[in-house]
């Protein structure tokens, strides 16, 4: 689901936000737009990882991020809170 075989559904229609995650290992994990630019910067620190993924909204990336947390209760809606969105990813929401 979240390879990038680069096949011709890449362009056009768009089922949803494609963002990536960074996993910065300290602070929030910062929501950036799909091919930012700031992503590969990011990625030069040790330890820092990050996910594509495909999410319908704000909320979609809280419930994916914090599949755990939200299984032991807490609030998905909460949860989006504690990312940090960039502009690039802002602009797409
Ligand atoms: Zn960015």
């Amino acid at each position: 689901m979240r390879t990038q075989d680069g096949s011709t559904q890449e362009t056009g229609r768009r089922e949803g936000l494609r963002i990536t995650v960074v996993y910065t290992g300290m602070g929030d994990p910062e929501v950036h737009a799909a091919g930012c630019a700031d992503i590969a910067r990011t990625m030069k620190t040790r330890g820092v990882s990050s996910e594509e993924l495909d999410a319908a909204d704000a909320r979609a990336v809280s419930a994916h991020v914090y599949a755990d947390q939200i299984d032991e209760g807490e609030d998905v809606d909460d949860l989006v809170a504690a990312l940090s969105f960039k502009p690039c990813a802002l602009a797409q929401l």
